[in-house]
Order: structure tokens, then C-alpha cells, then sequence
């Protein structure tokens, strides 16, 4: 890290901390929160001076921008404890690339690497305490940035609000997944804002995900918008497929968020000498693995779950059950990436950042 990141930020401090009253084996995912967020305003052109708070509600103009016309973008990363008490952020760089490229596409001002990276290493350091030993425990860390400035009017914010906010978590089980392969809807389309993080695309899912979930399915699986016949992500995730020992998984573009989860089982894959295949899936050859018996594996990869295995799918009525199978090349994938992000496995790829 540069001197730049290492500047000390003000901390205004709570009376008590919380942490007493929370119980760290009954945690709810994301609805829990550390004692202190960060905070940054942008006005006048330019960034404050960031300040490290209490967590507590504050006061918005109704007709703030972000409550209008969407302008919000977000991040999601996890910090990790070790045995050594020693707490890790993973590729938390491709976070902050990433946060900016979603900030440009929504025509919000890019936050500077000392306020983004040196915010985080400073709170998620203060807020250590959080951060439980044992793989499984985790603090999320959602940084993200909304348009503050008021006024109806469809044009964008002068003023907006960086902000970042801890929640302690357990390791994710979604349950068995089944999914719907999208014929209709569409998460996301070309020349849009499928690849940013940006509110919006995930208020959009709700509608068709509560119509899947009506039908006894917890997910859909995205499929190109123009021609419902590429298969693109699950969910909030992005998605792999297993056919024999090959691992498929479809190329980002416009229209697939650039998942770090993705990028990284890719790398830990090809290291470990797993045939993987970046091109386009289509809908077609999935039912013919699955009617073949190609068709091992199917899952999603994300920071919460890490890797979410699905067991069956549903396309124009017929619904197709995945087998069940000894070696997994998922929970492989998922075992490898977890030791490495709780310091318990070599990290040949250099991924860790120590807070
Ligand atoms: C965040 C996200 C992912 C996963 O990204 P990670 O960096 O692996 O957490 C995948 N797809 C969508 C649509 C997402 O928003």
C-alpha cells in the first residue's frame, strides 16, 4: 500500500459498543451491524474529509436523487480471521476496481483508492473484535455510494455519499437450490447496467425471482436477453457448469457482472489442472448434457455463498434433476478458495491483504 492509503482518518467514537448484545451463532445474513460505518461526502466537486462514525439512521431531503432515479452502487466483500487472530481481506483491489467502473457507468464521481482502501483497512481494523475465528465466520463488508444531492429533476446528483457498514456473518447455506431457466425476463441486457453494481438490477429481479419462488423454485438462471438461449448467471451469481470433468462457464460482458468469486475459482481450477471452458453455454447443449448424463454439476459462485451447488433445473415445463455425485468438483473449488481466504492454505496468487 502506498503512504497515500495510510492517512488516519477521525473516528468519532460510540459510547458502548454493541457487541455484547449480539449473538454470534444466531446471525441472520446482513442484518446485523458492527458499531461504526464509514462516511464521505462529495460536494462541491470534490471529496470530504471521510470520517469513521456510529452506525445510526441520518436524514435525507425527500426528493434526494437516490430515492428518484436510482443513482446507488455497491460492493460486497468478507473479511476473515485465522488462527493467529489475524484478520484478511480478500482481493479487496478488484472490489475497488470494480466500485469505480459501476460509479462511471452511473455517472457518480470515482472514489479515490486512499478513501475507499484506506476507509476499509481502517474500519474493518477498529472493528476487529467482529471478525470470529473458525471457517464459516466472517464480516461482510458492503461499501457503497448514493446520490444525496435534492431535486426532481432526471439529471444526476452534485452530491453524493460514500459509505461503508460491517455485518458479522455465518457461512452461508441457502438450502437446496433449484432453479427456472429464464424465457422471458431478463436481468440484464446489452448497453445496460447488468455489469455494475447498481441498485436497480437487483429490484428488478425481485418480481420474476417471487414469481419462481411461487412455483417452488429459490433462483432463476439468466439467459441472454435477446435470445433466452445463452445461459449467463444464477441469481445473484455467476454460474458453472460441469459437464464430465470440464468445467463451462460463460465469458463477462455487458450483460454478466465481472464476479471475483468467478475469476478466482477459474485461476484455482486451471492451477489444479481443471479443463475450463470461457464461452458462451447455450440452453440447448445444457439439456442435452442433462439428458445424456454429461451434465455433473451445476452452481453458482458469489462472495456470500462462495459456491452455491444447484440440484436440479426447470426449462419450458420439464424439469431436470441433477445426479448425485461423490466427488464435487464445487465443494473441491469451494474447500481450496475458503483455506486460502482464512490464511489456513498457501496463497499462490498473492489474493490475501492483511488488515
Ligand atoms: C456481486 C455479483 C456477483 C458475484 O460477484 P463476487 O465478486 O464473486 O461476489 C455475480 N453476479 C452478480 C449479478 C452480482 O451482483
Amino acid at each position: 500500500m502506498s503512504e497515500s492509503t495510510t492517512q488516519k482518518i477521525t473516528i468519532v467514537p460510540v459510547p458502548q459498543s454493541n457487541i455484547d448484545s449480539v449473538d454470534f451463532n444466531n446471525l441472520a445474513f446482513g442484518s446485523t451491524f458492527t458499531d461504526y460505518m464509514l462516511w464521505c461526502d462529495f460536494k462541491e466537486g470534490k471529496w470530504q474529509e471521510p470520517v469513521i462514525k456510529p452506525y445510526e439512521p441520518f436524514l435525507l431531503d425527500p426528493s434526494a436523487k437516490v430515492f428518484h432515479y436510482g443513482q446507488a452502487i455497491f460492493e460486497g466483500m468478507k473479511a476473515y480471521k485465522d488462527e493467529q487472530d489475524d484478520v484478511w481481506l480478500f482481493r479487496p483491489d478488484q472490489n475497488f476496481e470494480r466500485f469505480n467502473h459501476s460509479a462511471v457507468r452511473m455517472a457518480m464521481p470515482e472514489v479515490p483508492e486512499e478513501i475507499f482502501m484506506g476507509g476499509l483497512k481502517q474500519l474493518v481494523n477498529l472493528e476487529r473484535d467482529w471478525v470470529k475465528k473458525g471457517l464459516g465466520n466472517s464480516l461482510y463488508v458492503r461499501p457503497f455510494m448514493i446520490a444525496v444531492g435534492s431535486g426532481v429533476i432526471a439529471a444526476p446528483s452534485s452530491q453524493y455519499r460514500f459509505m461503508i457498514i460491517l455485518s458479522p456473518a455465518k457461512s452461508y447455506y441457502s438450502g437446496e437450490v433449484k432453479v427456472i431457466i429464464a424465457e422471458h425476463y431478463s436481468r440484464a441486457a446489452n448497453g445496460g447496467i447488468g455489469a455494475a453494481k447498481a441498485a436497480g438490477n437487483y429490484s428488478a429481479q425481485f418480481y420474476p425471482t417471487k414469481l419462481a419462488n411461487e412455483k417452488g423454485f429459490q433462483q432463476i438462471i439468466w439467459t441472454d436477453d435477446a435470445t433466452h438461449t445463452k445461459l449467463e448467471e444464477a441469481g445473484t451469481m455467476n454460474v458453472f457448469f460441469r459437464i464430465n470433468d470440464a468445467l463451462y462457464t460463460a465469458p463477462t460482458s455487458e450483460r454478466i457482472l465481472d464476479g471475483v468469486t468467478r475469476k478466482s475459482l477459474i485461476a484455482l481450477a486451471e492451477k489444479m489442472g481443471i479443463e475450463v471452458n470461457i464461452q458462451p453455454v447455450l440452453v440447448s447443449e445444457l439439456i442435452e448434457a442433462a439428458k445424456n448424463g454429461s451434465l455433473k454439476e451445476v452452481f453458482g459462485s458469489g462472495t456470500a455463498a462462495v459456491v452455491n451447488p444447484i440440484i436440479g433445473f426447470s426449462y419450458q415445463d420439464d424439469y431436470y434433476e441433477l445426479p448425485k455425485i461423490e466427488n464435487s468438483m464445487a465443494l473441491l473449488l469451494k474447500e481450496k478458495l475458503v483455506h486460502i481466504q482464512y490464511n489456513q492454505a498457501e496463497d499462490p496468487f498473492d489474493w490475501t491483504v492483511k488488515v
